[in-house]
């Protein structure tokens, strides 16, 4: 199995964040999961690929070619496929993994759950999508996705097919159970 993890280019302010990243990390390398990420040694996504490779894990890094320098791409990766652009970068990882996992950070991590959650939406996948809630970080916007669906313009079904746990073991788990909600959208995409 390989997961796809969308993560910060910075690290974040708590501790928490570096810990959860690097256990995750561990927790790919003891499973054998292969990681699949954007390929930068910066922030987050550093501190994920390098606690994956301690811990023996596999790692394959997928970068564009503008941001090789502006995010140091990772020089310890096996596999490290340097692409055209933000496009190809994002259907590549999406491509080459099962499963997302969204750890904490800024306004490129949102473009990337939000991007692989339509795409749900519209069927385009059945990858299960989970949040790795670390401290809190992603209560505000999981309220802000509750108010869409009480406003109409989410449906319920949608909002809950987004896994949210605090602890990567956690998600694992439920990834596993994704059926139901595989059965759900086929239904609703065979309409
Ligand atoms: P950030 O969460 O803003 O630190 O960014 C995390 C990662 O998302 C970085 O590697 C960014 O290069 C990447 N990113 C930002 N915008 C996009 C986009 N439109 N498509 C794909 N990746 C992006």
């Amino acid at each position: 199995m390989r997961v796809c993890v969308f993560c910060g280019s910075s690290p974040g302010t708590r501790p928490g964040y570096r810990a959860a990243a690097e256990h995750v990390g561990q927790t790919f390398a003891e499973r054998g999961i292969g990681l699949v990420y954007g390929g930068a040694s910066a922030g987050t996504m550093g501190i994920l690929a390098d606690a994956t490779l301690a811990a023996g894990g596999r790692v394959t890094g997928v970068i564009p070619r503008a941001l090789v320098d502006r995010e140091v791409a990772h020089s310890g990766l096996s596999d490290l496929r340097v692409v055209a652009d933000l496009h190809e970068r994002k259907a590549t990882m999406a491509s080459l993994a099962d499963a997302f996992l969204v750890l904490p950070g800024g306004a490129g991590t949102l473009e990337e759950l939000f991007e692989v959650f339509t795409w749900a939406q519209l069927g385009l996948h059945r990858k299960p999508i989970a949040l790795l809630d670390v401290d809190g970080y992603y209560q505000p916007m999981l309220r802000f996705l509750d108010h869409m669906a009480t406003e109409g313009f989410l449906r319920p079904e949608y909002r809950e097919m987004l896994i949210v746990d605090t602890d990567v073991a956690g998600v694992l788990d439920r990834y596993a159970n994704h059926e139901i909600s595989r059965e759900m959208w086929s239904s609703e995409h065979t309409e």
